[in-house]
Parts: C-alpha cells; structure tokens; sequence
C-alpha cells in the first residue's frame, strides 16, 4: 500500500538557492549519488566481512541514460534500505542534510564550500523535477520499497516488486536539463568525478561478457611506491592529464601518519611561459573527484605542477575560510611543500646532471616557490643554481659573501656585489669586458629573476647586492684611478644637450673608449616605475670614458671639427651597447661614421 508523507523541513524555497549557486557545477549531482552507492556498497562488503550479510556477486554500480523515457538511473547492489531507512535516510536525513548545507553555504557567502561537497542525494534535484528509489536492504525477509517525490514538500513511500538487493535511484530529468540524458556527457562526468572510485562502473551495459567498466578502481596512486614501476608512472600522467609529452619527474605521496595523504605530483615539460599557468593539482577524497587546484589545502606555487591528491582527512563540507585556518589542513600542506623540497634535493645529490638538465623547466616553478614560502626557500637555497659566463651552473648560495659585520656596515662598507646579465645578446659588449677581466657574471634572464634576485637580497641583506652587468663598470673593472678633468670637459662640452653624466676612468681593456653605466638602484626604480606606468622617464646614464684608450687620449691633440664627431661617435658607441638608438640617434650616428670614414681615408 502506498502511503504519503509531508516532508518537515520546508524545502520548497531551497532549490532556487542552491541552483543559483551552483549553476555552473550542478552537475556534481552525479558525483553525489554515485558516491552514495559506492558508499552502500562498502557498508555491504563490511557486514559481509563481519558475516552478517551475504554476497554472491561482483559489486558493481550501473549507470544507465533512456532518452525516450528521461531517465537517468544510478544503480547499486550495495546494502540496500528497509522503509524506516528510506523514511529516517531519505525524507529526514538527506533533506535536512541539504538544508544544513544551504546555511553553511548561506554563511560563506556562496562561495564557500570546496567542490560543493556533501550536498548529497537533495542535489539530484537540481537536474531532475521527480526522483524515484526502488531499494532492497540485505535484511533478511526485508520488503522492497518505492520512494517518489519531486522534492518540495510531499512524497509517496510503498511497496515494489524490485528483487534484487540494493538500491535503483531513477532520476526523471526535467525538460530544460536534457543534456544529463546524453550517453555522451554522462560518460565525461563520470570521467572526470568518478574515474577513481573503487567499485566497477559501468555506462548503459549492453549485457556482453567483455565490457568494461568507465573507472580504475585501484588508481596507481594507492599502490606503495616500491610496487611502480616507471612504465606505470608515465601512463598514469598521460591518462589523468591527457599530456603526451612525457613528465620530467614525479613525487609518490604515501603517508597514513599522523594523516592520511595519497598522490603523485608530476613536474611537467615547461614548453612556453603561458603554459605556466597550466598546472592541474586534482583532489579527491576517498577516491571521489572532490575539485581542482584547490589553493587552501595545496600551496599555491605547486598549483603550476600536475598530480593527484587524496586526502580523506580535509574537512571539506566547511567553508574555505575555515579550511584556510585549520591546523590539520596546514600540516598537510607542508608536509606536500617538504615532500616537494626533498625530492629535489635528492634529485641534485643523486643527479646533479639530469636536474641540471631539468633546470630550465624547473627554475621558475622553484623560484616562484621561495618567494611565496620561505620555509621553502630555507630547504632549498643550497639547490638554487644559475648558469654564469663560462656556461656552467653554479649554486647561488656559493656566490653570496660572508655576512658583513656591523662594524664594517657602519664604516660603509657593503655586502658583496653579485653581477648579472638579464640579456645575453644586449649585454655583449659587457659581457666581453668582464670576462677579460677575469670576472663572472650570473646570466639571471627569466621573467621572474628580477623578483627572484630581489628575494634573495632581501633574505641575504648583509651577504649580498646583485648589480647588473652594466651598473657598476667602473666599480668592478677599473684599473685605478685615472681621472682626467681635461677629456672629461671635452666630452661634456659636445653631450651638453643629452642627458648624460661625463666621468673619466681608466679601464682594464684599452680597446673600449666608453661605456655606458646606469646605477642599478635607479634602474631598479625606473623599471619598477615603468611597470606601474608611473611615467616614462628614462633612467639617469653615465657615460664612463676610458682613458686607458688610445683614440680618447687622442682627442685633445684633435681639431675641433674632427674631435666634436669623435665624441659623439664613442657616445653612440656606447649607447649602442646599452640600447637601441632611436630613430635621430641612428641618424646622427650614421652621419658622424660617414665623416670619419671620409677623413680617414682622405688621409
Ligand atoms: P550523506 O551521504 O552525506 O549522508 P545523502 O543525502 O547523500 O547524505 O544521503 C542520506 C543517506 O541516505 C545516506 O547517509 C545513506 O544512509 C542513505 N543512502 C543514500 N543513497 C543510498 C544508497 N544508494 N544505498 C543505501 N543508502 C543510501
């Protein structure tokens, strides 16, 4: 006898809430009723191990799409419900269990809760405008039971004929959601929320012996690292991340102490930097796809790897401020940051060849790295490595000084001067004098080494001054002092109209009559300007003519004619060395080569 029931909390008004919310993620609803049968059988199997319940067959769960009757069904064998449980689960709990999750949601301002879970069986309704159950608990001689309602306010619960154990879900699919009636798009959702769930599942089973099921139910993650082998790894990365381009290496994440962590993290191939952003950190609990790169419980900087995460332990029906908070979930995003740190450290000591070789790929994920997490920072700043002149890679904590005193900073004196490149083939010029002088130079050319240079000052202020390569050249490659006021009063007589400083110095390779010098703080401030857009001042230059140079110790003995188009000629010179000549510089520059050419071949 079918007999009707109201139900007592007032749902009437929850639907229009939460699909507002969850408009574009509605369809987690499968995720939740899969789950549920996944969790059915799992009560199921343990009784059986307990030796209260029996079970002949293989545990499965059936999904099948009819788009001529607009159903969409999810079906278990797992432990089935008696109507008391249908009435206490089903009318009572997960209505309530709904509402509950509408205030949470309410509380955290609609944005709150990680991969909208445990909304459970209520969010079927979201697609569905009436749902049936057709359920068999294993209890002995128990009857099966016929749930309907359209989840507002009333519900019918009777018999049925269902003779197997377990429960049918028949979702009636409302008119304008025919998509969840589509074998295809079906097939993509349990793909992506159920590809790891641990009971068979299959799509519209046609009945055959050899079909199989749309998940892995054993994903390679829960495997002990010992037992994987690299074949495995790889074809693992390329199904769960569909990339064809082989990973450079992994992290196994196995740890049941003192939490329960599972995964592998991938460092991928870095092809172009817009890829950068690509990174996917799935994660899932207990084998259920929960949402990806999920920046309260994963480190943001390791957002830029691939992996799969499964954490049963992260409250995840709670709002992400509250995550963002919680003791447990920070352990364990450190514990995944030390992981991290350790496997390449381990790579470096083992491998210093391959991580070498990985650098180019890894740099920016690991620089990136330390400037977000200094814990980070403090476990890797021996493995931070950058190529100088000779090509080689060198750790930068090698280059750094030792700490200067307090004492010594008094009397002015500074930390060390590290030298850079940014841009090998602008910084040519440079580049030569200071290898024949002997000197090195980090080549610091990634878009994020500024920052990163910037962090290491800032971590290392009494061991360290980074100065590009052509912000200290008198400083780092002067022979002594070779002042001389006359040269210096010719030059500035010419350049008085352009915007540069004269100074004289001797330098170490007679060959260069000038070069052009810009202080690396105001570089520094000009660039950063320049980002802000805070005006377009270029950056104050010094013109540092050499008087080790023959051609400049030539100029005074000069007429005046000729030594007016030399001056400006070394000054172009060097400026090309610094930059690109604008369109008048170029001009002017041609202009006064011609002249020289023509007096030195008239001669
Ligand atoms: P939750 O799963 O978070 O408890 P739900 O609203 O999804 O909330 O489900 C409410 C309850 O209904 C579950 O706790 C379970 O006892 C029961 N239930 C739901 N689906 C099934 C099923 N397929 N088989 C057996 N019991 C079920």
């Amino acid at each position: 006898m079918e007999k009707q029931g109201n139900i007592k909390i007032s749902s009437e008004n929850m639907m229009p809430i939460i699909k507002k919310w969850l408009y574009s993620e509605k369809d987690i609803f499968l995720r939740e009723i899969v789950a549920n049968a996944s969790d059915a059988i799992t009560k199921l199997q343990k009784l059986v191990e307990l030796g209260e319940a029996k079970n002949k067959e293989p545990y499965k769960i059936t999904v099948t799409t009819d788009e001529k009757a607009k159903t969409l069904t999810v079906e278990d064998n797992g432990i089935g419900m008696t109507e008391e449980e249908v009435e206490a689960y089903i009318t009572q709990i997960a209505f309530s269990g709904a509402a509950d999750f509408v205030s949470k949601y309410e509380k955290a301002g609609g944005e709150g809760i990680i991969g909208h879970f445990g909304l459970g069986f209520y969010s079927a309704y979201m697609v569905s405008e009436n749902i049936e159950i057709f359920t068999k608990s294993y209890k002995k001689d128990a009857k099966s039971v016929h749930w309907a309602s359209d989840g507002n306010s009333t519900y019918t619960i009777g018999d049925c004929d269902k003779a197997t154990r377990g429960t049918k879900i028949v979702m009636h699919v409302a008119a304008d959601e025919k998509e969840f009636l589509k074998e295809s798009a079906i097939r993509q959702l349990l793909n992506k929320y159920c590809a790891f769930m641990p009971y068979d599942i299959y799509l519209n089973p046609k009945g055959k012996d050899d079909e199989k099921p749309v998940n892995t139910t054993h994903p390679l993650y829960l495997k002990q690292p010992k037992d994987c082998t690299e074949e495995e790894y790889k074809n693992f990365y390329r199904e769960t991340f569909a990339d064809y381009n082989e990973p450079l290496f992994w992290i196994h994440l196995n740890m049941e102490y003192p939490f329960n962590l599972k995964g592998i993290l991938y460092f991928p191939k870095v092809r172009k930097q817009v890829e950068l952003e690509r990174g996917q950190v799935k994660l899932y609990c207990n084998q259920v796809y929960i949402a990806d790169n999920i920046k309260e419980v994963i480190p943001e900087f390791l957002m830029l790897l691939n992996g799969v995460i499964d954490c049963p332990e992260i409250p995840l029906n709670v709002s992400r401020s509250f995550l963002q908070n919680d003791r447990q979930v920070q352990k364990i995003a450190k514990h995944i940051t030390k992981k991290v740190a350790d496997k390449l450290i381990e790579l470096y000591k083992k491998d210093k060849e391959k991580y070498e070789s990985c650098w180019k790929d890894l740099a920016t994920f690991v620089k990136f790295g330390c400037i977000k997490d200094d814990d980070f920072y403090q476990k890797v700043k021996d493995i931070l490595i950058f190529k100088n002149l000779s090509r080689e890679y060198v750790p930068i904590e090698s280059c750094l000084g030792e700490e200067i005193s307090e004492e010594d900073a008094k009397a002015g004196k500074e930390p060390k001067a590290v030298y850079y490149v940014s841009d090998e083939n602008k910084q040519a010029q440079y580049i030569k004098m200071f290898k024949d002088a002997g000197l090195d130079a980090l080549v610091c050319d990634t878009y994020i080494d500024p920052h990163f240079i910037s962090y290491i000052e800032y971590k290392n202020p009494k061991r360290v001054r980074f100065m590009r390569i052509d912000a200290d050249v008198a400083g780092a490659l002067k022979e002594e002092s070779g002042e001389n006021k006359e040269i210096e009063e010719l030059f500035k007589a010419v350049l008085e109209e352009k915007k540069v400083t004269v100074k004289t110095e001797k330098l170490k390779d007679a060959t260069v009559p000038a070069v052009i010098n810009v202080s690396e703080f105001m570089r520094r401030m000009f660039e950063m300007n320049s980002f802000y857009q805070m005006g377009e001042s270029a950056a104050d230059i010094t013109l540092i003519v050499n008087t080790a140079n023959p051609a400049v110790l030539a100029l005074s003995a000069a007429d005046e004619e000729a030594r007016k188009t030399a001056i400006e000629h070394i000054y172009y010179l060097a400026l090309m060395n610094y930059r690109q000549l604008t369109p008048e510089e170029s001009g002017a520059f041609m202009a006064d080569s011609a002249k020289l050419l023509e007096k030195y071949l008239q001669k």
